[in-house]
């Protein structure tokens, strides 16, 4: 309805012109009169539709630009008003959207740069279109590298580069572990994006992965240890066995003799396999720890009642002193009185005949501190670091010949690790060692 009224309307002055003119007797007059008024409505009208076509214009570009704030308020009628209108909805609409889009963004990258696993995301030509702060750690790049830059030029790391370029070639997966890279292990997998259809890039994603391959290698060299910790009793316990079969059994001499070193060996067994079961236990912290009060000069007490015989048998002072009363520490009392009689059945299998081996234990800030020192062999600085390790002996052949088993100080220092207390060493070469727990006390 609007358009054929809009371009009717400069004609009918004129029409009305051209009427008042035959009426009054002048018709050319009234003909020009009516022209003249036309042509000024015409005017008029095309100026306004030019503005109105101008402030269009104006808040086309405005969107286009990216400013969605102006909206075009004051053209209400017409086909203009309707476009404008349009044009107002379809800024809200698309300020809306980008909103929308611009959040998701900031969550994603937000997302990212809070992950321990290292992304880096290529185009198709491997130039970095994003990475976060992980990568720069853990591919070793600077953290403050421009995006935009080619894969091969920030990481230096040739199988990774490799790698993407097999993956967005294929479009499938690679994965592969990468490493030492400055001490570390990474587990690199490199995907190709979008995830189905043509690729466009791809993502890479490392993770750190020291602790698992560091896991891996303890366990193995565990392994290892414990086969040949059993392989050495066991051949020698063979060995004997052999011997009395082909007729030492029927000597009065060897006879007994062997049957004594295959029960030591036995015996060596039987500690070896308690220790590991022990520590076991303790590393997968089954049942561990009762808490219950215990009162460590008690447990001290008792420790000392069943080592004298040991002690005395090398002719050795075992001797126990407590400083004041003691507070109560909460735990296991089995484990505490194991960890305790560890240390000082070590004391006496490293101090040589008639030496002194010394327990006390006092009450220092919220620690229970338990002190076990002896007169003994020592321990060489550069062991000392070492020796709470699983199988890890100063002296390999004497702690067998005590029936060691290399376990006894990583028992110790697990059961005070589990009951939230620290274990160290003090030791010269030559004049002994003294080994320290502290225990948190029951403060209420
Ligand atoms: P082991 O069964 O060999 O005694 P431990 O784990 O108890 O195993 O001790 C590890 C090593 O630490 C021992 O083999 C020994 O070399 C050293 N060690 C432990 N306690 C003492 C000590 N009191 N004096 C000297 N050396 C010690």
């Amino acid at each position: 309805m609007t358009r054929p009224l809009a371009a009717l309307s400069p004609l009918v002055p004129a029409a009305l012109g051209a009427v008042i003119g035959i009426a009054s007797g002048h018709p050319l007059l009234g003909l020009l009169l009516g022209l003249a008024a036309a042509c000024g409505l015409a005017l008029v009208l095309a100026r306004r539709t030019a503005s109105q076509l101008r402030e269009l214009a104006r808040a086309a570009q405005s969107i286009s630009s990216g400013d969605f704030s102006p909206r075009i308020r004051h053209i209400d009628r017409g086909e203009s008003g309707e476009l404008a209108s349009a044009m107002d909805e379809m800024a809200a609409r698309l300020e809306a959207k980008l909103d929308e889009a611009g959040r998701s963004r900031e969550e994603l990258r937000a997302l990212l740069s809070g992950m321990g696993e290292g992304v880096i995301a290529t185009d198709r030509g491997q130039k970095i279109l994003f990475y976060n702060q992980a990568a720069a750690a853990l591919l070793d790049f600077e953290a403050d590298t421009p995006p935009g830059r080619m894969l091969w030029e920030v990481v230096r790391d040739n199988e990774v580069v490799r790698a993407a370029k097999g993956a967005f070639e294929s479009g499938a997966r690679r994965t592969f572990q990468l490493g030492p890279v400055r001490n570390r292990h990474l587990d690199v997998s490199v995907y190709p994006w979008p995830s189905s259809g043509r690729a466009e890039g791809v993502v890479i994603v490392a993770h750190d992965a020291t602790e698992s391959v560091r896991y891996q290698e303890l366990r193995k060299e565990f392994v290892a240890n414990v086969s040949h910790e059993l392989r050495t009793p066991l051949t020698m316990i063979k060995g004997f066995v052999e011997t009395l079969r082909d007729g030492a059994l029927a000597d009065a001499v060897k006879g007994p003799e062997f049957l004594g070193t295959i029960e030591k060996h036995v015996d060596q067994l039987t500690n070896l396999v308690s220790d590991l079961l022990e520590l076991s236990r303790l590393e997968s912290r089954e049942g561990l720890p009762r808490r219950a009060r215990v009162e460590m000069a008690a447990t001290l007490t008792r420790v000392v009642e069943f080592m004298k015989p040991a002690a005395e048998k090398k002719r050795q002072t075992l001797e126990l002193s407590l400083n004041g009363s003691l507070p109560g520490v909460a735990g296991d009392p089995d484990y505490l009185e194991r960890a305790v009689s560890n240390l000082v059945d070590n004391a006496i299998k490293y101090t040589p005949e008639g030496g002194r081996i010394h327990l006390s234990a006092k009450s220092h800030e919220d620690d229970v501190v338990i002190e076990v020192t002896d007169t003994g062999i020592g321990i060489p600085p550069e062991d000392v670091p070492r020796v709470f390790e699983r199988f890890y002996r100063v002296d390999k052949s004497r702690s067998r010949e005590m029936g060691g088993t290399g376990l006894g100080l990583s028992i110790v220092k697990h059961v005070v690790q589990v009951h939230g207390g620290t274990v160290e060493v003090e030791s010269a070469v030559g004049k002994g060692s003294t080994f320290r727990v502290r225990l948190p006390a029951i403060t209420s």
